[in-house]
């Protein structure tokens, strides 16, 4: 189902969820994206259900809703660039740079050529 991301992976998130609760052409999406950037991508975050969202006061619009995003674990600048600029080069463009995370999407039901931050 994925090259590069097992389904213990996405166990591991936070919150939980399954492999198959990500969009099928996502996944794929990300596991050339993988191939690109030739680095180990950690996932933190995938799939997040409408109920998780609303739970945390959120809109439950989120492209994680849909299974089309994940949040990559990043904690130093340089791997913080590698990922960007990897991201922008492969073509995404929904970008949000989180402290210790970036996140990654590619739902076309929201805006696109937008890179945003979740800084207080
Ligand atoms: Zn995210």
């Amino acid at each position: 189902m994925s090259k590069y991301f097992s389904p213990a992976e996405f166990q591991r998130c936070t919150p939980s969820c399954l492999i198959t609760d990500m969009d099928p052409d996502f996944l794929e999406y990300l596991d050339a994206f993988r191939e690109f950037v030739g680095i180990p991508l950690v996932l933190s975050c995938a799939y997040r259900s409408v109920a998780w969202e609303k739970s945390k006061g959120r809109t439950g619009n989120s492209a994680h809703t849909r299974g089309k995003a994940v949040d990559i674990v990043c904690n130093t600048s340089a791997t913080r660039y590698k990922i960007v600029s990897a991201a922008l080069h492969f073509g995404f463009r929904r970008i949000g740079i989180g402290k210790n995370y970036i996140h990654l999407d590619n739902d076309k039901s929201l805006p696109q050529g937008v890179i945003w931050h979740y800084y207080a």
